[in-house]
């Protein structure tokens, strides 16, 4: 676009040359500073430590096809590996680094982790700034209230989540956890609560505590109604759900969701049908990209190319959904990320 005027000009080849050159040395460092990916912030990643026993690749959207099958023949695999290219799973602890780290930091990524603090700290290391620890409570058992407390206090962590009692057959709206929200509400931290997805067979084969029926959206109502100043984000958009995720936001105005982990694992069609549905409905602001990183380095790729793909999906949409609304969400410093 600049080079064109200088090309028109031919009365002066030799002056031309060199303004050219000029020219050129700019453009290419005007395009290298822009190749610094736009930030990504993703609000669901998993820490933890390696284990090659129970970690095998895995092929997106494996629960396209969820086989029939009999009580008395063995399960059906949870994972399927028939694709042309499974993703690979990291086999130690620093594979896993090395590769999550280099993703975080050639697409600019600022990521929300829950899990293993020791896994945790090295990644703040390896990436500073960019890692947002977050602790997750799931029952009563796992921590004393004091404990949590201190655990946030302390300044290390800044969220709590993952919090999934429903796989352990627990209702969000228990009493037993209420102290916990409360020590969140109070010292001004989100909340990450799992509603909704499971997988094949989440209550028969892998999680016999697990109840779909826990993962209705409306259970928040009572933890909202108790808790008026506590920040919650359903994660997983509390898929397959969309009627009362879409009651629960309209209701609840300060209620966010994630798109974690369904978006690589059910068909690609109903993943799009749903997020449409959210976005349809009018809440587009609320929507947070998170991958769900479990032992797949290559996820986050996978998992952001396909709201990349969304061509229902304005670019300003993806960018809310990709960084602008976790900003706000989380209330982050968005001179940071310049
Ligand atoms: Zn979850």
């Amino acid at each position: 676009m600049i080079i064109k005027p200088i090309l028109n000009s031919a009365a002066n080849p030799g002056k031309s040359f060199w303004l050219l050159q000029l020219l050129f040395l700019t453009a290419f460092s005007t395009l290298a500073q822009e190749q610094k990916h736009l930030p990504i912030i993703d609000v669901h990643v998993h820490a933890m430590k390696v284990n090659p026993a129970f970690s095998g690749d895995m092929c997106p959207w494996f629960l396209k096809n969820m086989p029939g099958g009999d009580p008395n023949q063995p399960p059906p695999s949870f994972i399927t590996l028939d694709c042309a290219d499974p993703l690979k799973a990291a086999k130690t602890d620093q594979e896993m680094q090395d590769a999550v780290i280099g993703t975080l930091k050639r697409l600019n990524m600022t990521f929300i982790v829950y899990g293993d603090p020791q896994i945790i700290r090295k990644w703040q290391k390896a990436a500073p700034g960019r890692i947002i620890p977050g602790i997750g409570v799931s029952s009563p058992k796992d921590i004393t209230v004091k404990a949590f407390q201190d655990s946030l206090s302390s300044g290390f962590y800044k969220v709590m989540g993952e919090v999934a009692p429903q796989y352990q057959g627990l209702p969000v709206n228990d009493m037993s956890l209420d102290e916990y929200f409360a020590v969140a509400e109070k010292l001004n931290i989100p909340v990450g609560i799992h509603m909704g997805t499971g997988g094949n067979g989440m209550a028969n084969i892998t999680s016999p505590k697990y109840r779909a029926s826990l993962g209705n959206p409306f259970l928040l109502e009572d933890v909202l109604a108790r808790h008026p100043k506590l920040k919650i984000w359903v994660m997983h958009a509390g898929y397959p759900m969309i009627n009362e995720i879409i009651a629960l936001m309209g209701a609840n105005a300060y209620v966010y969701v994630d798109l974690a982990g369904f978006i690589w694992s059910y068909p690609q069609e109903e993943i799009h049908d749903y997020l449409k549905r959210l976005v349809q409905a009018g809440f587009g602001k609320r929507i947070m990209y998170g991958t769900d990183l479990l032992v797949w380095p290559k996820l986050i790729e996978t998992s952001i190319g396909l709201i990349e793909n969304a061509n229902y999906l304005s670019a300003e949409q993806k960018r809310d959904i990709f960084f602008n609304n976790a900003v706000r969400f989380f209330r982050l410093d968005e001179s940071k990320f310049k």
